[in-house]
């Protein structure tokens, strides 16, 4: 009997996705179970936040890429929950995903306090900044 299973470019190809099944996070190493996601479709490693470029249309599984997806920024939606915005390691691809119920929520904060905590501008001149702009919005 054929191995029909030639396509093995990316970890996730032979996984069942059922309720019971688990992988591991190709970025972190750790046990993730597709269980507690608090939705059937679990994108992301809920400890590193990290997930794989696998889709082109979010669901379909056809991107060739198969490089590691970074968490690099947190968004609130119009419903006000929070999305993170994933980018592609390997070709720079940006996507956008709801987070889920068990998502290390230390993580996401960290990730939205990063440009709070380097800001473009040095924080000790926030005050002149900020007495520069009303000026100019008063005239
Ligand atoms: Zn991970
Ligand atoms: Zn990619």
């Amino acid at each position: 009997m054929r191995n029909r299973n030639i396509n093995t470019k990316h970890n996730y190809d032979n996984v069942d996705f059922s309720e019971n099944q688990s992988f591991v996070c190709t970025n972190c190493g750790k046990t993730v179970s597709y269980r507690g996601a608090g939705s059937k479709h679990r994108n992301h490693c809920p400890h590193c936040l990290s997930s794989l470029h696998l889709d082109s249309i979010p669901g379909d599984r056809s991107a060739d890429c198969g490089g590691i997806m970074e968490a690099i920024g947190v968004w609130v939606r119009k419903d006000g929950e929070w999305a993170l915005i994933h980018r592609c390691k390997k070709c720079g691809r940006l996507s956008s995903n709801r987070i889920a119920a068990d998502d290390n929520p230390v993580k996401l904060l960290s990730i939205a306090l990063k440009p709070l905590a380097l800001p473009p501008f040095p924080l000790d001149r926030i005050e002149d900044i900020m007495i520069d702009f009303s000026l100019t919005d008063e005239k």
